[in-house]
């Protein structure tokens, strides 16, 4: 039976964004005859706008039943002001913790058309291609105990707990293999061993994990010269796999080594390869309705859910492809502008790639 996609456009420049990946799923859908279907739901501050909710239960019952997700972005200053309760975030974090999504995957990939879009030397960062693994449901972010009290002395003090059980690092360590199987076959294990006893257990579970994948080379780092090492010399990583602050915080920054935001899909899984597909970027209120922001992120997040959850890696292939010739043809939005090349609109980039697909 063919595979059922549920689409949140969200908020911002959500729809803009989402209406060009669609555009670039319906043609494939035809060409390769893949039988998908689509409905279309609301999540983030137009569900607040249309049910007073962030995320209603029939859209997450919806979302449940569907082989993917594919969201734009949620969020903007119109719904800023409301309790935090409701806010549109609120539906984010539902819907990654009902649905269980666990493994969040950055790939922080630099098209050689845009090294010069890099903060970073063209040599630093040219041919640059990793896959972050990030522990999303986990870690700080949820332990408990967490909250502000205060001490006998009358004095306040904030606290937080970082745990991580065996089950939830060999989950996450186990997409981190796989992964690396389907690529340069190397993961480096971020953590803070020499510190923190949660993260000594997770080097320890590594190791143990690694006898199932001895196919895969496995190195452990810690945390601060990650950090170093991703600005200095990041074409040495493969996948990295890490928990959730030190994921939080290291894939933004590779996120930069590729200088756009515009360019960078991400996917958010379940034990079973079920996802949700979003670009990295927020709903950039500041150009929404322009029809000016790139929809690249979204457009590879389409190829990321071929990839990962509908096991079509020769379709995410010509996706991919199909954006490198656009870049090659010169056609850039203006985030990703520079002297010279073919400033487009949304649409038109839209244009640009199935162009290229057909
Ligand atoms: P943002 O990513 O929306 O925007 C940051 C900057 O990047 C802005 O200048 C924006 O114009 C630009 N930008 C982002 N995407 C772009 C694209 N595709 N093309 C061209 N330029 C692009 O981050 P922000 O401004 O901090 O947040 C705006 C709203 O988005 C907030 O409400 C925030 O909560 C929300 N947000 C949502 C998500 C999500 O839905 N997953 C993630 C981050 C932020």
């Amino acid at each position: 039976m063919g595979k059922h996609i549920l689409i949140l456009e969200g908020d911002g420049i959500g729809p803009e964004i989402v209406r060009e990946a669609v555009r670039v799923l319906d043609v494939v859908n035809r060409q390769f005859n893949l039988g998908i279907t689509t409905e279309h739901g609301l999540m983030g501050g137009c569900s607040i706008d249309a049910h007073g909710v962030p995320l209603t239960d029939e859209t997450l019952a919806r979302a449940r039943k569907a082989d993917a997700i594919l969201l734009g972005a949620v969020g903007g200053p119109k719904w800023d002001k409301l309790d935090r309760a409701i806010r549109p975030e609120k539906g984010l974090l539902k819907i990654r913790s009902q649905l269980g999504l666990y493994a969040n995957l950055r790939p922080a990939l630099l098209y050689p058309q845009l090294v010069e879009a890099s903060s970073l030397k063209p040599e630093v960062v040219s041919g640059l291609d990793i896959l972050i693994v990030r522990e999303l449901a986990g870690g700080i972010y949820f332990g408990e105990p967490r909250g502000i009290r205060v001490l006998e002395n009358g004095e306040r003090e904030g606290y937080n707990t970082y745990k991580y059980s065996e089950s939830e690092i060999i989950r996450i360590g186990r997409t981190a293999f796989e992964m690396a199987r389907k690529r340069n076959g190397k993961v480096c294990s971020v953590d803070k061993a020499n510190v923190l006893e949660a993260t000594m257990l997770w080097r320890e579970v590594m190791d143990e994990l690694h006898k199932d994948y001895p196919d895969v080379e496995l190195s452990h780092m810690y945390v601060d010269n990650a950090a170093m090492q991703l600005v200095r010399a990041p074409k040495q990583f493969d996948v990295l796999v890490t928990g959730n602050m030190f994921g939080d915080i290291l894939s933004d920054a590779a996120a930069m080594l590729t200088g756009s935001i515009g360019m960078l899909p991400s996917a958010s899984l379940d034990k079973d390869g079920r996802g949700m597909y979003e670009p990295c970027h927020g709903s950039a209120p500041d150009i929404a309705g322009q029809n000016i922001a790139n929809p690249l992120a979204t457009i590879l997040s389409v190829s990321m859910m071929l990839r990962y959850s509908l096991n079509e890696p020769a379709v995410a292939d010509a996706i991919e492809a199909a954006v490198g010739k656009v870049l090659d043809q010169g056609y850039r939005t203006a985030d990703i502008y520079t002297e010279g090349k073919t400033k487009v609109s949304t649409s038109q980039m839209g244009d640009a790639v199935v162009a290229a697909l057909n």
